[in-house]
């Protein structure tokens, strides 16, 4: 019987993974089974997006998986029991076993303990919840308050997102720190001008500790409207590998050595998310879609190497942008170095809009073409 390998999640980095390793093994030394939540890629980039209302494309993985021999799954994964190496599943066929496994399931929003955040709060953790943040916001009166808990790049695109597309609503930003943190200062002019003409009121420095249908509280005791709230403070991966025994870190991403193997269990590999992979200079991999990619693909190309008794190389993540959209118009490329700190070069503008745009575009045209 041939090597199954199994990649649990059809996200950036899974998607990749799964692909890959189909172009790099044998169909008579490994069988590779794709497992996902849903039956459509999420351009989980674009949220943001689907919460302002725009269409978003059709992408079913079996089309982008047409062409290659990974067999996909969908259902949602509930539990891996490392010890018989097993994947449950709340479907059909309900157990898949493995002889590798790649964890890529991503993230989910984190709420942290603020009170009523989880019941009161929109996410962008998926297609569906920015549907529904968006049937919320469309529906408000003119005049009513959105407000972000969160001023990363999650929380600015998705403030910046909705004032463009709903000049009507007063948008609020709350953030703990200052605004466009990790930004170079020509960088951070621009994102205040940004900011300034789409009309969002930033809060910095400012922790909100209750969220309250219609209200929020902050740490000093002031309430602020919010006829919407929209939580993105953060992300952590979700507990499935910690409950599996699979080591992890506080924030429940999978610890992996250099070639993103667990460092608890040598069978099985972690990447995009849902494991904190090495940088040369920039410690542990952050969460984005430029991580999740090459990881995705490094990964492959390890499991291939000891599948066909090869030294893999070790795997490595190197920065050389981040990219921000504020509106369809505008928008930041902040250059940085390879340990992810800015350069101070920053396009900026329509410019910097269009590159972003290209960038998105580009990871749909890489994963049809991996
Ligand atoms: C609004 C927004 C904008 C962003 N913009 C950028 C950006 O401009 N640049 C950038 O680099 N990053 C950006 N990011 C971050 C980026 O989207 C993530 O880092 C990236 O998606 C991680 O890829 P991944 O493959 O690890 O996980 P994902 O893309 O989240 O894929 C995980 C997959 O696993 C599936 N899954 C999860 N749990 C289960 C389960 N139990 N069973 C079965 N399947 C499951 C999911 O359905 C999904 O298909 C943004 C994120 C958001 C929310």
């Amino acid at each position: 019987m041939s090597h199954h390998l199994v990649v649990l999640g059809a996200g950036y980095a899974g998607l990749v993974a799964a692909k890959r390793a189909a172009r790099r093994l044998r169909d008579s030394d490994v069988t590779i089974t794709l497992i996902n939540a849903g039956d459509r890629f999420v351009e989980r980039i674009r949220l943001h997006q689907l919460a302002a209302g725009q269409h978003l494309h059709d992408l079913p993985l079996l089309d982008l998986l047409s062409g290659t021999r990974v067999g996909l799954i969908t259902a949602r994964v509930c539990a891996v029991d490392a010890a018989a190496r097993t994947v449950r599943l709340d479907g059909a066929p309900h157990s898949v076993g493995y002889d590798t496994l790649v964890v890529a399931l991503g993230s989910r929003p984190h709420h942290g303990t603020v009170p009523g955040a989880a019941e009161h709060a929109h996410t962008l953790a998926g297609a569906g919840e920015a549907e529904r943040l968006h049937r919320h916001v469309s529906r408000l009166a003119p005049g009513s308050t959105v407000a972000v808990v969160g001023g990363g790049l999650t929380g600015l695109e998705t403030a910046s997102e909705l004032a463009e597309t709903y000049p009507a609503l007063r948008m609020t930003l709350f953030t703990a720190s200052g605004t466009g943190d990790g930004l170079s200062p020509h960088a951070q002019r621009h994102l205040q001008r940004a900011l300034d003409r789409l009309k969002v009121t930033v809060h910095s420095g400012t922790h909100i500790t209750e969220v309250h249908p219609g209200a929020l509280l902050s740490d000093d005791g002031t309430p602020h409207a919010a006829d919407a709230v929209v939580w993105a403070t953060g992300f952590r991966a979700p507990s499935l590998a910690r409950e599996a025994g699979f080591a992890t870190d506080e924030q429940g991403r999978m610890t992996v050595d250099r070639t993103l193997c667990s460092v608890s269990h040598p069978e099985v590999y972690g990447v995009g998310d849902a494991a904190a992979g090495h940088t040369g200079s920039a410690g542990i991999t952050r969460m984005s879609c430029q991580t999740a990619m090459p990881m995705g693909r490094q990964v492959a190309d390890v499991i291939a190497a000891r599948l066909t008794g090869r030294e893999p190389e070790p795997a490595r993540v190197r920065y050389v942008f981040t990219n921000i959209s504020l509106g369809r118009h505008d928008g930041i490329v902040q250059f940085t170095r390879a340990d992810d700190s800015p350069r101070a070069a920053a396009l900026t503008g329509r410019t910097a809009a269009a590159f972003k745009e290209a960038v998105v575009r580009s990871t749909v045209l890489a994963i049809r073409r991996c």
